[in-house]
């Protein structure tokens, strides 16, 4: 090793389950993100931004102490004034604190959407990270099953315009009314301590605060005790039945395949009535994209007036892997080439016109200029412009058969 080299400054390395995007996959995330923004205007859902850190009680209070993500996954620490602040893991709990604090129950029923970044202490692996992106769409203040077919139809809509719901399940439960959930939460606390001695140590702890989680565990000890559980049917009450026949004809109605999936609890201890999520089996373990349901509790749990309310949140990072490759189309209106420095002008001319005039296109004018021309051809792009010199005037060259490429030809043969 050099003497410099030895005496240069090690690099920071960037924090565990974090990515850096560039290239390909960036192209991918924003895809993403767009198609979201398109399909949510299409729903008539507003676009809301709340912060990524809160006070850790908005996540402590509306999750539930007991949840993996409050008891082990936050990013929680103490500001310079000894403020106890979270870095938000989820959405749902900030906008439910935004719509209490700001008075948006004027608006209610309010349909809103956002996506951003969210933290949470995780054990990295592919498709999941520390820090990670969610797109999310909330309806706040309406008890109508329809709120919850509409977040359906559009969960559905959006994945197909993504192009990704060939193999993806909309499978779907009720965890019933509050009296429903808690005479099957009874049944299931009964049903489970008769299986003490079998269970996970995980799901014996779950067991005394969330025994509704060890329904959907993981772990192969827990899989036949939890497959033996009674399921709520027996237990909803009948408007909670009708409320899930309500959501269902609502999603036949619109066409949207769905499957009951009798074990499926979400996470959070907020949720009534309908739970769901988008599963697939390409993305190995972490087969969720899509997840949500309606949390009539969490907003009293935060010290607001009673209001229903349901979302859901999708992994971004999920969604770009599972695009397909070629759903990319990175090629440019126009590359220009610079073949003659003395019509630099002109080129630049040419350059500002097609992109005011909404033709994205790149200029190629440094380097030798005579190697210009091959690698302004190595870029994709529809038109390939060359501008140099002929017989000592200004001469334009323009190549490609598109009707693009004729676009742009039009707007620079007009300068
Ligand atoms: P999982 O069972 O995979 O841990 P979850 O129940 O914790 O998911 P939610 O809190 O419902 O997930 O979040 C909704 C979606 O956000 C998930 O379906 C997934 O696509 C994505 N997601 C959650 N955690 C991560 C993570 N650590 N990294 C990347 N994506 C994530
Ligand atoms: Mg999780």
């Amino acid at each position: 090793m050099s003497k410099d080299k030895s005496a240069r400054i090690p690099t920071p390395q960037p924090v565990r389950g974090t990515q850096d995007m560039l290239g390909d996959f960036a192209d991918r995330f924003a895809y993403v993100v767009e198609t979201f923004e398109r399909v949510r205007r299409l729903y008539g859902f507003k676009r809301v931004e709340v912060p990524v850190i809160e006070p850790t009680a908005v996540f402590a209070r509306s999750l539930g102490e007991t949840t993996d993500v409050v008891s082990k996954e936050m990013y929680s620490f103490e500001d310079r004034g000894g403020e106890g602040i979270t870095l938000r893991p989820e959405f749902t709990a900030g906008i439910a604190r935004a719509y209490v604090t700001n008075g948006w129950q004027q608006f209610a029923p309010l349909k809103v959407a956002t996506h951003g970044p969210l933290f949470r202490y995780e054990r990295p692996q592919k498709g999941r990270y520390r820090q990670f992106h969610q797109l999310d769409a909330e309806v706040l203040g309406s008890d109508s099953p329809l709120a919850d077919a509409e977040l359906l139809v559009f969960a559905d809509q959006l994945l197909k315009e993504l192009g990704i719901s060939e193999g993806v399940t909309l499978t779907l439960n009720t965890l019933g009314d509050a009296a429903s959930r808690d005479a099957w939460r009874a049944a299931l606390v009964e049903h489970f301590e008769g299986h003490r001695g079998d269970l996970s140590e995980d799901s014996l702890a779950r067991l005394d605060k969330n025994p509704l989680r060890i329904l959907d565990s993981k772990d192969p000890k827990d899989r036949p005790i939890a497959d033996g559980a009674p399921d709520i049917d027996a237990f909803l009450t009948s408007e909670a039945q009708d409320f899930f026949g309500a959501v269902t004809a609502g999603l036949d109605a619109a066409g949207v395949a769905w499957e009951r999936n009798a074990r499926l609890v979400r996470g959070l201890d907020y949720y009534r009535h309908t739970a769901f999520e988008f599963v697939t089996d390409r993305l190995g373990a972490q087969g969720t994209v899509l997840g949500g349901g309606r949390y009539d509790g969490l907003i009293e749990n935060l010290g607001g007036p009673p209001t229903p309310a349901v979302g859901w949140a999708a992994g971004i990072e999920r969604l770009a892997m599972l695009l397909a490759d070629d759903i990319i189309d990175n090629r440019l209106d126009a590359v220009i080439a610079v073949e003659d420095d003395s019509q630099l002008a002109l080129a630049m001319r040419a350059l500002a016109v097609l992109r005011s005039s909404g033709f994205a296109t790149e200029i190629v004018a440094s380097g030798s200029p005579r190697k210009r021309f091959d690698k302004a051809a190595k870029i994709p792009a529809h038109a390939l412009i060359s501008v140099g010199t002929r017989d000592g005037a200004p001469h334009i060259n323009i190549r490609g058969g598109s009707d693009r490429a004729k676009q742009a030809e039009a707007v620079v043969r007009a300068l």
